[in-house]
């Protein structure tokens, strides 16, 4: 695990964030969102989501939906944008199950899409990054549910069993929020560290990622790092990793999973896309090649989710080289015959989405109405 090779992990989250506004910007889009929660509950209560369900234009169309970690202890609070409780996820496929909405595989989907056969009302599950908390709680809920889903597994932090540095480094800063630690020279930091807002965590998360960059840490260097990052902000480093908060499913349990019937997919190997050809072509045979140990599939691996959802036009002839066939970003829309197969947009869910809004884009409302559907393309603090 030398650093070269090391993730470096750019933030989902960005992909819903309110980039840093101004508050008279905040309170503009608040009062929007509640206009909008207003009008889908007038057309829900007007019979439109129904219409627009059984229409053929919806049927022409497939949701994918994107899912991150369901929390295992209270990681929804520290990213709504990234985690949802397993009881709101209960709830969606509750109403997914009672109104007979067509849960496929993804393959499958993309096949019907492609040839314009997709039965009504048609969704897809997919869980990015294969993070314990799938193995734990959302497999047996889609066991229960007896819905397929498919993970976009990043492979180093499988083999590696430790908690992914970055994140839990955050998790653990956000823990102490509300401080204002005024040396941070035991954990290698010059000054202050100001954990009071979302961007002074971020600062105090990107000066500890630099500094094992200078260092050149190994993957378990790095987690002796975490490890005196918690004894210096007094936190259980030893109980957090029992518990496996912020871990990707190991060898063992991706084998139960694939086994079971899970679908699993590419995500890079190091959860990033280099812009150099030779690094490109590594991150995706790396994964693809573990995945097929790892699964004992017959057949490779074909389809690919942008790490943090950040694409480029230039990495489209990269995936085709590599005879990857489906690319999803996490930028919002429903998928037609027409979309662009290696830029295929999803509806990510979360914690901060009301029912409401989730039952509008199982519907195709929340399509007709949308008007930002492009992602972020990098992490920017709320604050
Ligand atoms: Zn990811």
């Amino acid at each position: 695990m030398q650093t070269k090779d090391a993730p470096w992990w750019p933030c989902h989250e960005s992909s819903l964030s309110i980039h840093s506004l101004d508050r008279d910007t905040k309170s503009k889009r608040h009062m929007l969102r509640s206009l909008k929660i207003v009008l889908l509950r007038l057309l829900r209560g007007g019979g439109i989501f129904e219409f627009v369900a059984n229409s053929r234009w919806r049927q022409q169309r497939l949701l994918i939906l994107c899912y991150h970690g369901t929390s295992l202890e209270d990681e929804h609070l520290w990213r709504p944008e990234l985690y949802i409780t397993l009881q709101t996820l209960r709830e969606r496929f509750v109403f997914l199950k009672e109104n007979r909405y067509a849960v496929l595989p993804l393959g499958e989907a993309l096949d019907h899409l492609r040839a314009r056969t997709l039965p009504a009302r048609s969704v897809v599950l997919t869980f990015d990054d294969g993070t314990y908390d799938f193995y734990r709680q959302a497999h047996p809920l889609l066991t229960e549910f007896g819905y397929p889903a498919t993970v976009y597994l990043t492979t180093y932090y499988a083999l590696c069993e430790r908690p992914v540095f970055n994140l839990i480094s955050s998790y653990m800063l956000w823990h102490r929020r509300g401080e204002l630690i005024p040396d941070g020279r035991k954990i290698g930091l010059q000054g202050p560290l100001d954990l009071r807002t979302e961007s002074g965590r971020h600062q105090v998360v990107r000066n500890l990622i630099d500094s094992t960059e200078r260092e050149h840490m190994t993957g378990l260097q790095k987690d002796d790092l975490a490890s005196r990052v918690a004894d210096f902000l007094g936190i259980d480093y030893a109980a957090l990793k029992a518990k496996r908060v912020l871990q990707i499913m190991n060898a063992k349990e991706v084998e139960e999973i694939a086994r079971n019937g899970t679908d699993i997919q590419l995500h890079t190997h190091r959860h990033r896309l280099p812009e150099d050809e030779t690094l490109f072509s590594r991150e995706i045979r790396e994964n693809r090649a573990l995945i097929l140990k790892l699964t004992a599939a017959k057949v490779p691996a074909v389809h690919f989710c942008y790490p943090g959802g950040v694409y480029r036009p230039s990495f489209l002839p990269g995936l085709r080289s590599e005879q990857v066939v489906s690319a999803t970003t996490c930028d919002t829309g429903l998928c037609t015959s027409n979309s662009q197969s290696l830029l295929l947009p999803r509806f990510v869910d979360n914690q901060m989405r009301a029912q409401l809004e989730f039952e509008s884009w199982a519907a195709g409302v929340g399509d007709l109405l949308a008007v930002r559907r492009a992602a972020a393309q990098k992490y920017v603090p709320r604050d």
